[in-house]
């Protein structure tokens, strides 16, 4: 048998530290810019590995994260898992009740959480779920006031640790991370990454068929760190020995235009909803963007008109890329392949505002209603199966999802696609009831049934729209029960949305209809529903801009 050791985490740290040692991690926070190097980054996240087993967190135990992308939040990317532990990112946008969900079925034992969203979880600690939780970590070097018990501030936690930590070899199959989507109906559903996994999605990322990371690279990551790991970029840049840039809370487009202008970065990626705010604050404000070569796009489709305004305004090219919390989550990135600069302008960012091509290292099908795999011809649809060394093959604890999602080793992803002669994979669907809003997930099922059980509702049903900035909002369909007025449903149906929901959950419009239709089986036939709704003379009013997920 040939030997080899376990592919893990470990070893990326440890090449960073010990060979581009003053590389700089730089992260904006409320205080200011932080900066350090990687060989101080080593050394605190030993001293973290230190603190972690003081409190008596043992191998398999789960760490959660409530944060956004900062230093501290990129120790415990390394700290938690490679001291055997795994690294369980909450995402601080979903409504309380999903939360307390996930708190409980991941039976998290410490949550390191930001003092801006301290009262947000405070508000969402309920006895029995967060029973498992035995110690809340302010990241920050005191103790905010807060209602979280019992709560200790990072630098106190990890100050008496040394900076150097036994790391022990760890089998590949250790569960290092878990993210939970909101993907499609019903509860949120947790997906663990093992240490092979996040591993394998590391190296197939770096190369130049997929994003293309060097250690010359300055890199910020403005998808939040608490969806899939920010795309998998803290470690890949790790990987590289390049430099990270982490734009803290609540960036906004300048201040993402000063760190790019200030910290040479070279490489960022988000949603398309950030992009087009950056384009905006461009078109009004002078900033410096020479160091940007590449912006990677995903999450939801990239605007062939954002890909066209970066390389054409400001020669920055945009890499659209698709993936899955269940795929660690890359999966296609749209590059051209050789040959095809050479066409026509308009041709190219038609090819690159497609979701691209399957990452080396991955396997995909499109099959049909029927089960049959469907021609590669740019016209047929189908369903995205993938599989591969980065894809899980279950959910954490959820049979049910299980033999929905998964065929064999095959990720049944409930996008639809077609897949042109080159094989160029574009969405043009999406099988699953759900609305992505601004890059965050709304789930329609979840409103309508809120919806539903008002008394002057006779029946309802959510739709996600296009929508030019946040790609999607929700609309409500609602069919008034006899004799109630119209605006009165409408103003108590948002009053309990509200209630029950954060607030960019609220649907954009409440649009009457005298019946919902109905496909055949009897299922509410969105398609129709959103087929009708083009006339913008339906849409009063916009989600209120302070709202939205991103603007965080
Ligand atoms: P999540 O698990 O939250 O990362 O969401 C994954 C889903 O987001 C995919 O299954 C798609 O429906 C959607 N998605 C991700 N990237 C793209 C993209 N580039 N274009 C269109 N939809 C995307």
């Amino acid at each position: 048998m040939v030997g080899a050791t376990n592919q893990t985490l470990r070893p990326f740290m440890w090449r960073a530290g010990k060979l581009f040692p003053d590389r700089e991690i730089v992260s904006r926070t409320a205080e200011g810019l932080t900066r350090y190097t990687y060989s101080e980054y080593e050394g605190r996240v030993a001293q973290l590995a230190g603190a972690l087993a003081d409190a008596g967190i043992e191998r398999g135990d789960r760490v959660a994260t409530f944060c956004w992308n900062h230093n501290r939040h990129f120790e415990t990317y390394f700290g938690v898992p490679s001291m055997g532990a795994q690294l369980h990112t909450i995402n601080p946008l979903l409504p309380d009740h999903h939360i307390q969900y996930i708190v409980e079925n991941a039976e998290d034992r410490i949550i390191f959480v930001d003092p801006s969203l301290a009262p947000k979880l405070a508000g969402a600690v309920d006895e029995d779920a967060f029973a498992s939780v035995e110690q809340f970590v302010v990241m920050a070097s005191e103790v905010p006031d807060t209602d979280l018990t019992p709560v200790t501030d990072y630098e106190s936690f990890i100050a008496d640790q040394p900076t150097e930590y036994d790391w022990p070899d760890l089998p590949e199959d250790q569960p290092a991370g878990m993210c939970y989507t909101s993907g499609t109906t019903g509860k949120p559903k947790g997906v663990e990454y093992s240490q092979q996994m996040l591993w394998a999605h590391t190296m197939a990322t770096l190369p130049k068929s997929a994003l293309d990371i060097g250690s010359s690279d300055v890199i910020m990551p403005v998808v939040p760190m608490f969806h899939v790991n920010a795309w998998g970029l803290p470690f890949s840049t790790t990987a590289a020995g390049a430099k990270h840039v982490y734009p803290g809370p609540s960036p906004t487009p300048e201040d993402l235009a000063k760190l790019i202008e200030e910290e040479g970065v070279t490489m960022t990626a988000g949603v398309p909803t950030v992009w087009l705010g950056l384009l905006e604050y461009l078109d009004e404000n002078d900033a410096d963007m020479s160091s940007l070569e590449r912006i990677i796009i995903g999450g939801s489709a990239a605007p062939k008109s954002v890909i066209r305004r970066f390389d054409e305004e400001y020669d920055v090219d945009v890499l659209h890329a698709w993936g899955m919390t269940e795929m660690s989550p890359v999966g296609t990135v749209a590059h051209l392949k050789p040959g095809m600069e050479d066409l026509p302008a308009e041709a190219q960012y038609e090819k690159r505002a497609k979701q691209g091509l399957l990452a080396p290292g991955l396997e995909m099908r499109v099959v049909d209603d029927d089960g049959n795999e469907v021609p590669w011809n740019g016209e047929d649809f189908g369903e995205l199966w993938v599989r591969g060394p980065w894809v899980t093959t279950e959910y954490f604890e959820r049979p049910d999802a299980n033999e929905q999602d998964f065929e064999g080793n095959w990720l049944k992803t409930g996008d639809v696609v077609t897949v042109d002669e080159e094989g160029y994979v574009k969405i043009v669907d999406r099988a699953k009831d759900v609305i992505k809003s601004g890059g965050e997930w709304i789930s329609s099922v979840e409103l309508e049934n809120t919806i539903m059980a008002h008394d002057d509702v006779a029946e309802a049903t959510v739709v996600g729209v296009p929508h030019e900035r946040w790609q999607e909002r929700p609309v409500a369909f609602v069919v008034p029960a006899a004799g109630v007025t119209e605006d009165e449903v409408k103003r108590e149906v948002v009053e309990l949305v509200r209630k029950e929901f954060p607030k960019w959950w609220t649907p954009d419009e409440v649009v009457f209809i005298d019946e919902v239709p109905k496909t055949a089986t009897g299922k509410f036939d969105k398609k129709v529903l959103r087929d009708q709704y083009d006339d913008a003379s339906l849409v009063e009013g916009k989600a209120p801009e302070e709202d939205a997920p991103t603007d965080n």
